[in-house]
């Protein structure tokens, strides 16, 4: 396998790539997988039904915990109908495990014995989640403020927690030392994570018998869901299984909108903004992959938007209430369709981590006022 920078195009090894070129970019997979789509209508529900379109040559290697083949349900929800994709369900209870468990499986493949990342929380849950099945050490640094929920869990999984005073981006600058010395199992530098979550795409496509939606709106931060589901949906769209693409839409918080920014060529303040947003999965001021983000919503016809807490208090209250438990950042996307003024078209939304993660965040935001 080998991996192309998406900046200056230079090519490694899988087996001895660093985690970025050496010009800075962020490393692509060359591949591109070729299936029937039809053939994989008949296996186990789970993301490994699609294993001829991952790039895992040792089938040996595979680390599953059951992950993928999340339900996907019809709402009529704040005057939309929406398709919800229950990512929440997963094992360690977000999205990430679809990325961890390729990633995983490719450093059992590569011999690895002990990997470090860095996350605000459900990539550290996931990634400590699969080195456990895998019995590869692990560490994974999380900013201080991360919610104990999720610290529980990577410590659980037997992983070192490392706490980081400040932002998410002294998390980030922490690690780098670290990555030069151990396996980077990155959820944002590594493609192997993406080619995991693409697999958000396949399922999408499969449930909604073999169509690709209209929209699919997404909550953002590094952009590991979002760009997963545009490699995944450029793929079956190659494989002819689908037309058109979906229009991406990205939504990010206020303070932490540098996409936001980007999409609407204006530079971004950073550190002059404010502290602090209630969804804390996308606390990220420094998308790593920021170009190729931009360059999706871009082709796909979508757009970037950018939504304030009380809207994100509001749309989780909405869901809750409804019977859907997920943390703050989960509602992010519901939050924007207001500001969207989308017509009839299809709309799918993930909902993305577990309220049980984050059940004081939820409490705080949606049951002020119910004494
Ligand atoms: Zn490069």
């Amino acid at each position: 396998m080998r991996l192309l920078c998406s900046q200056c195009g230079q090519g490694y090894d899988a087996g001895g790539a660093p985690w970025r070129c050496g010009c800075g970019g962020p490393l692509d997979l060359d591949f591109h997988p070729e299936f029937d789509f039809r053939s994989f209508g008949g296996r186990e529900p789970g993301l490994w039904r699609y294993r001829e379109a991952l790039p895992i040559e040792d089938r040996s290697s595979v680390v599953s915990l059951g992950e993928g083949g999340t339900p996907m349900v019809p709402a009529d929800i704040l005057g939309a109908k929406v398709h919800l994709k229950l990512e929440y369900l997963a094992p360690s209870g977000s999205f990430k495990d679809r990325g961890a468990s390729v990633l995983i499986s490719h450093a059992r493949e590569l011999g690895i014995e002990a990997a470090v990342e860095d996350s605000s929380g459900n990539a550290g849950a996931a990634i400590s989640a699969y080195c456990a099945a895998a019995r590869i050490a692990c560490e994974i640094y999380v900013p201080e403020a991360t919610s104990s929920g999720k610290t529980a869990q990577i410590e659980a999984a037997g992983a070192r927690l490392v706490r980081v005073p400040g932002d998410r981006e002294k998390t980030a600058e922490a690690v780098r030392k670290r990555a030069g010395e151990i396996f980077y199992a990155s959820h944002y530098w590594n493609p192997y994570f993406f080619h995991g979550t693409k697999t958000f795409a396949y399922e999408v496509v499969e449930q909604l018998g073999g169509r690709a939606p209209d929209v699919v709106i997404f909550p953002v931060g590094h952009g590991s869901l979002l760009y997963g589901s545009y490699i995944g949906f450029r793929e079956l769209q190659a494989n002819e299984v689908i037309g058109a693409m979906p229009a991406l839409i990205a939504v990010q918080a206020e303070g932490f909108a540098p996409l936001s920014y980007l999409w609407r060529g204006m530079e971004f303040p950073g550190s002059a903004d404010k502290a602090g947003t209630v969804a804390e999965g996308i606390r990220v001021r420094k998308p790593a992959r920021a170009g190729q983000i931009i360059r999706a919503v871009e082709e796909t016809g979508g757009e970037v938007v950018e939504i304030g807490d009380d809207e994100i208090a509001a749309a989780l209250a909405e869901l809750a209430g409804r019977g859907f438990f997920v943390e703050p950042t989960s509602a992010v996307p519901l939050a924007a369709l207001g500001k969207l003024g989308l017509g009839e078209g299809e709309i799918v939304i993930p909902l993305t981590g577990s309220g049980l993660k984050a059940s004081l965040d939820v409490s705080r935001l949606v049951c002020r006022g119910k004494k």
